[in-house]
């Protein structure tokens, strides 16, 4: 009974919502303050995941985001179904968000430079690469070439190619880097932002194939996780493996750079090294 009390009584002290658990350094953070810091912990730096709307309110100028291809959605072309079916799951996702799918597209500004954009949203199935995905970033690199643009992608997904769309989704990778290509070959700038997590068939496509690649601090960047290749190969796996700070380390990722000056980082590598228009 003393328990239960106690227990109580705490509860009414820390009521839900205040507090969030912080996953770099395992502490309980003050919600506000995070929010304060641009979702950012104060304690250890730690890059929390960010709604797509959001990244655009940070990265572009206020009010240039003209998107594209807003109304496309994904169908459901093997009649998915696990314990709801894919339509259940997409119609869940979407009013979940506000997104239709996983991505947007479209042109902006950064620091009155005009850009070919996209971002994609963690919240929306993990930020999977399913058939719209891989259609919007297809058709933004080509009008991007078309158009004269230089590349801006924001990438965060920890479901890599969608499951539910099979291999269609597979295809995606392949599509996407093939469009990369091309419009490296025309000589367009793309510069590639990674964020929390970012793995498997979005790491493994358009995501690791900016001319420049930035992290933010403390992402998790690779293909398969960190425990299934360590069941796998059944050996213990360095220190930070994955991480954003041992991967640039280690070559895989140009810079590492906060949030708080990401737009400005970006401005300039866009001043440097955009093709004259
Ligand atoms: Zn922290």
């Amino acid at each position: 009974m003393a328990l239960r009390r106690f227990r109580f009584r705490r509860k009414k002290e820390m009521p839900d919502g205040l507090w969030m658990k912080c996953q770099g350094c395992n502490q309980l953070v003050f919600k506000k303050i995070v929010e304060e810091h641009l979702s950012v912990c104060p304690e250890c730096n730690f890059h929390f995941t960010i709604p797509a709307q959001k990244r655009i309110e940070l990265l572009l100028d206020a009010g240039t985001f003209q998107e594209r291809y807003a109304d496309m959605t994904s169908i459901d072309p093997l009649g998915f179904k696990d314990r709801i079916t894919y339509a259940e799951r997409l119609s869940a996702e979407q009013e979940k968000t506000g997104l239709k799918e996983a991505a947007l597209v479209g042109t902006g500004k950064i620091e009155g430079r005009q850009i070919m954009f996209g971002v994609t949203d963690f919240n929306f199935l993990a930020g999977s690469l399913g058939s719209v995905m891989g259609e919007k970033i297809t058709r933004i690199v080509e009008e991007a070439q078309e158009e004269g643009l230089s590349l801006v992608i924001v990438s965060g997904s920890g479901g890599g190619a969608r499951m539910q769309e099979g291999a269609l989704s597979l295809t995606q990778m392949a599509k996407t880097s093939a469009a990369i290509a091309r419009f490296h070959d025309a000589g367009g700038l793309y510069i590639s932002i990674l964020t929390n997590p970012c793995m498997a068939g979005v790491m493994a496509s358009f995501a690791s194939l900016g001319d420049v690649v930035i992290a933010e601090p403390k992402a998790l960047i690779g293909f398969t996780g960190p425990r299934v290749i360590r069941q796998t190969i059944q050996a213990e796996l360095p220190e930070g493996f994955q991480r954003s700070e041992f991967l640039l380390e280690h070559g895989l990722i140009d810079m590492i750079v906060n949030r708080k000056t990401l737009k400005k980082e970006v401005a300039r590598l866009l001043n440097y090294l955009a093709p004259a228009s």
